[in-house]
């Protein structure tokens, strides 16, 4: 593995941020994606590679307060695995079902999903949706320091997030939707599993009679970011679960979406699979 000149296995939070203060740091957490964009030379290890998977302050999934923590490490074979995720945010356990495959599910950790900042990052879609921010920890002056950050402003383009270089992720933090919030994720690719998005869709909504309250929509691979798309759920908000409220929905998406043509889809492709989709998802949620 050229160009790392050391390695070490942080075993607390301390001393991880402690390293990465001193620069020329590369995190390591499953691989998934660190070791593939090494060997195709899109990224370069720095001197010192830094294994976070000893670090304890990094895992488990646990709800306090209305709030459910994830840690950076947990992978996506434990969010699947876990009862609190699939009851109460299964917007998100949906897209690890999606998620490749076993061998790569028991790497892959969800802090890896959102520091790879793909526009396709399975997790991300979501997480925006149901408003996680991430946390961060550092030693800028020597004590540990921590900043919350809503998805929402994390992701800055592909590849790109505004965590510097001296700070990790410790954890995601997710707010408990209401109990009634029903969401669908939707992933196509060109093959049906194994694959990356061209593109996804999270969505979902509680019915107080007939009207959707609480719309949450976001989507993966339509711009150089995953996004939140405010203006279609202002478009479901308060709003009659009907087809005419889907059709509205699905039109104001192709307004706040930017794709472009790629190796997977033309940008008419997704544009077309956004608005179908989107209300395809809509009416499940609503169970039209
Ligand atoms: C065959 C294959 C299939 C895949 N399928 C999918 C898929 O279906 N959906 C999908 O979304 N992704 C997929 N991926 C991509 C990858 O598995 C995920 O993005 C995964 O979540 C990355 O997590 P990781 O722990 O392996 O990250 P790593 O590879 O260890 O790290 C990724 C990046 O994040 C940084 N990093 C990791 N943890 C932290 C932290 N706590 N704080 C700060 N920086 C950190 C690393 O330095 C590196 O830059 C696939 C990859 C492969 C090889």
């Amino acid at each position: 593995m050229a160009g790392i000149e050391s390695y070490k296995a942080a075993r607390s939070l301390e001393e991880a941020t402690e390293i990465l203060r001193a620069g020329n740091v590369t995190l390591l957490a499953g691989g998934t994606d660190l070791m593939p964009q090494t060997r195709a030379g899109r990224v370069k290890f720095q001197p010192l590679l830094l294994n976070l998977r000893r670090v304890p302050e990094l895992q488990g999934i646990a709800e306090q307060g209305g709030t459910v923590r994830i840690g950076a490490l947990v992978t996506i074979t434990e969010l699947m695995e876990s009862a609190l995720v699939r009851e109460r945010l299964n917007l998100l356990w949906q897209s690890c079902d999606h998620f490749a495959s076993d061998q790569i599910r028991n790497a892959a950790t969800v802090g890896g999903n959102l520091c790879n900042a793909s526009p396709a990052g399975d997790t991300l879609v979501p997480l925006l949706a149901l408003d996680a921010r991430a946390v961060l920890a550092s030693k800028p002056n020597g004590s540990l320091t921590l900043r919350r950050v809503p998805l929402a402003e994390f992701f800055l383009g592909p590849g790109r997030t505004c965590k510097t270089p001296q700070e990790l992720v410790t954890s995601v933090e997710v707010p408990l939707p209401p109990p009634d919030f029903k969401g669908e994720f939707y992933k196509h690719g060109t093959r049906p599993g194994l694959d990356i998005s061209a593109i996804s869709i999270a969505a979902g909504a509680r019915l107080e009679g007939k009207l959707l309250r609480h719309a949450r929509v976001a989507f993966g691979a339509v711009a150089p970011t995953p996004i939140r798309a405010p203006k279609t759920e202002a478009a479901l908000e308060g709003r009659a679960a009907d087809a005419a409220t889907f059709d509205a929905a699905a039109r104001t998406a192709l307004e706040e979406i930017h794709p472009i043509s790629d190796v997977r889809a033309t940008d008419w492709y997704r544009r077309e699979l956004v608005a179908n989709m989107l209300k395809r998802v809509l009416s499940h949620v609503c169970q039209l």
